[in-house]
């Protein structure tokens, strides 16, 4: 990079457990680069249970803002000292932005999630039938409060701990499934999204009985790494429709950035093609 960090330099960033692999700061800092803002976005790493000590210790300093990855988008929500009306149904949040002492908790990722079926699958309308959503985590909230916000009539929760699964339906609406049901929650479906963290080294990852879904049903897998997982491999050998998880984390990286640093990032910068080459083939 060739740009100067300097005492004036905007500073904001990505906090997860485990982060150094994560995209963001390729995105963001192409962005502020292509921008000429004189800005920086970095990625720190926090141990578990040591997100809100994180968080208090940066109140009040010239941080702009942070975004939140697994484990903590539920602990990010609870250090706020306010939220958007997003975050609150979602009952977590991505996005932490700083001013003067004050902490203020959104959630782009359902943002994200909808400008990525509306980029990779046009027409699609979320509020032309039921999704199910694999998960019952931070990702798989944003998800549902987005469907359900986008007008979707009916959310299935599908997790492998069911109790996980009833507590988001409890929290947000929608009905909870155990995995085994997993069949009975796509019918009918137009479209399934992968919110779980199972990935290609996990050899517990559920093998999703994704034959059950009806043909145009549209697959999506917020995991990234590779661009096309087993889970979307499997969806296209059937002919389904997929959307990737990439889209995702640049649509929910677009607003973040605004947050951030005041203006949209250029919509000219393909960083779709810088985030690929630092993806495994
Ligand atoms: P999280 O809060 O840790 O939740 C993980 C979820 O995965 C839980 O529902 C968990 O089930 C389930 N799970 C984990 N291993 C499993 C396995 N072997 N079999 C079945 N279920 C399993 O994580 P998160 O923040 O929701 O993130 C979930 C995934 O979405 C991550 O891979 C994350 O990187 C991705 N994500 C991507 C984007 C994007 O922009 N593309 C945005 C958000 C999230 P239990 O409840 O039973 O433990």
């Amino acid at each position: 990079m060739s740009r100067a960090i300097t005492g004036r330099t905007m500073v904001a960033g990505v906090v997860g457990h485990p982060i150094a692999h994560s995209l963001s700061p390729i995105l963001h800092n192409a962005w502020l680069e292509a921008a000429g803002i004189d800005g920086a976005y970095i990625a720190l790493e926090a141990p578990e249970g040591g997100f809100r000590r994180l968080v208090e210790g940066l109140k009040g300093t010239s941080l702009r803002g942070l975004n939140v990855t697994l484990p903590f988008k539920t602990d990010a929500l609870a250090a706020a000292d306010d939220a958007h009306p997003r975050a609150q149904h979602a009952q977590a949040a991505n996005l932490l932005t700083f001013a003067e002492g004050w902490v203020t908790a959104d959630n782009t990722d359902g943002l994200g999630l909808l400008a990525a079926f509306a980029e990779q699958s046009p027409g699609f309308d979320p509020a032309a039938g039921p999704v199910a959503i694999l998960g019952a985590g931070g990702g798989a909230r944003g998800a549902v409060a987005a469907f359900l916000d986008a007008g979707c009539p009916h959310v299935r929760v599908v997790n492998r701990t069911l109790g996980r699964a009833q507590a988001l339906t409890t929290d947000l609406g929608g009905e909870a499934y155990a995995l085994a049901d997993a069949e009975a929650a796509f019918q009918g479906a137009i479209a399934v999204v992968n919110a779980t963290s199972a990935g290609l080294a996990d050899a517990s990852a559920p093998d999703f009985p994704l034959a059950a879904t009806p043909e145009g049903c549209v697959v999506m897998d917020m995991v990234y790494k590779p661009l096309i997982t087993p889970f979307l491999a499997r969806a296209q050998a059937l002919g389904r429709p997929t959307v990737d998880g990439l889209a995702m984390l640049i649509g929910q990286a677009r607003p973040s950035f605004e947050a951030f640093f005041g203006q949209p990032p250029p919509a000219d910068l393909d960083v779709r093609a810088l985030a690929l080459k630092a993806l495994p083939a």
